[in-house]
């Protein structure tokens, strides 16, 4: 990409479930501009779409403009620019990337959410001295990215699903068809249905949770040493499998801080023997991973490995 006599920067768009996040971004991730906006109502693929567009057209202003990544969730096909399935925008065999293309006339990159945060943590993040890590995401449901070897993974859309390994066969319904999966045990959201269960308290958030269980509360501290023993234990196949030396933890749980990675690192440690023993740090893009790394794709692409 070269520039002569102008600025020339990349747009990231992160398209979540209920807010869209943009960024102008430069070579080295910096966060130049931003805007945001409310996610339109899934019923309305189309009308996700223009909002992406507007927000971009926003940004743009008098920029030369480079590229727009866009990273969205579900299973993305992201060679072929296409969501197969991305239940919370209302997409399925969405073409988002021809859609896009066309709408703003920009070159468009498709990623995937929690892959492009990786990344962003991996290239100027927490992860950035490591070419083998997971980045784990806690949120609404959890996530995951693998680098190994220098390469981010993508498995045809499907890697990284590390919220759905199963951690207790007799354990509660996902939302995917398997029972007891991570998820069920350790997102922000199972923390609190799993609180309400043991003491009919609504309407607490995930953050109240860590914070009552840092008071002594014992349902709380159950239901937190439930998640940290669960994440430890599905993090440790991960890292068997993979070899990482590095797990960067995100997500919106990840503010809880050492609450949530002192337990994490400690299980971890013991259940590993022979294998690498990774670092366990906290995310430090925050909830920008997403846009910066959708810019970052931008880009890195043609190279799908997203490699430097
Ligand atoms: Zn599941």
């Amino acid at each position: 990409m070269s520039v002569v006599g102008s600025y020339e920067g990349v747009i990231g768009v992160d398209v979540g479930g209920t807010r869209i996040k943009a960024a102008l971004v430069d070579d080295a991730g910096r966060i130049l501009a931003r805007a945001g906006c409310p996610t339109p109502d899934r019923s309305d693929p189309e009308a996700v779409l223009s909002a992406v567009a507007e927000i971009v057209k926003a940004l743009r202003q008098d920029e030369q403009i480079g590229g727009l990544g866009v990273a969205v969730p579900g299973i993305i096909d992201e060679p072929r620019g296409v969501a197969v399935l991305a239940a919370n925008l209302g997409w399925r065999d969405t073409p988002v990337r021809d859609l896009l293309a066309a709408r703003t006339g920009l070159p468009v990159t498709l990623g995937h959410d929690v892959r492009s945060a990786c990344l962003a943590e991996w290239q100027v993040g927490a992860g950035r001295r490591s070419s083998d890590l997971l980045l784990v995401t806690l949120g609404t449901g959890i996530g995951a990215g693998v680098v190994a070897d220098g390469r981010l993974l993508r498995g045809g859309g499907y890697a990284g699903q590390l919220g759905h390994v199963v951690v207790d066969p007799d354990g509660d319904a996902c939302g995917c068809g398997q029972r007891g999966c991570l998820a069920t045990v350790a997102s922000a959201t199972s923390l609190v249905r799993r609180y309400q269960e043991r003491t009919s308290r609504a309407d607490l958030s995930a953050a109240e949770v860590m914070r009552r269980a840092s008071a002594g509360d014992p349902a709380a501290v159950a239901v937190v040493t439930d998640a940290t023993s669960a994440l430890a234990g599905a993090l440790a196949s991960a890292v068997t499998v993979f070899g990482s030396d590095t797990v960067v933890v995100g997500g919106g749980l990840a503010l809880a801080g050492e609450q949530l990675l002192a337990p994490v690192r400690a299980a971890l440690r013991e259940s590993l023997t022979f294998q690498r023993k990774p670092t366990v740090v906290a995310a430090e893009l925050g909830d920008e991973s997403g846009v910066v790394g959708a810019a970052l794709l931008a880009r890195t692409w043609p190279d799908p490995a997203g490699s430097p």
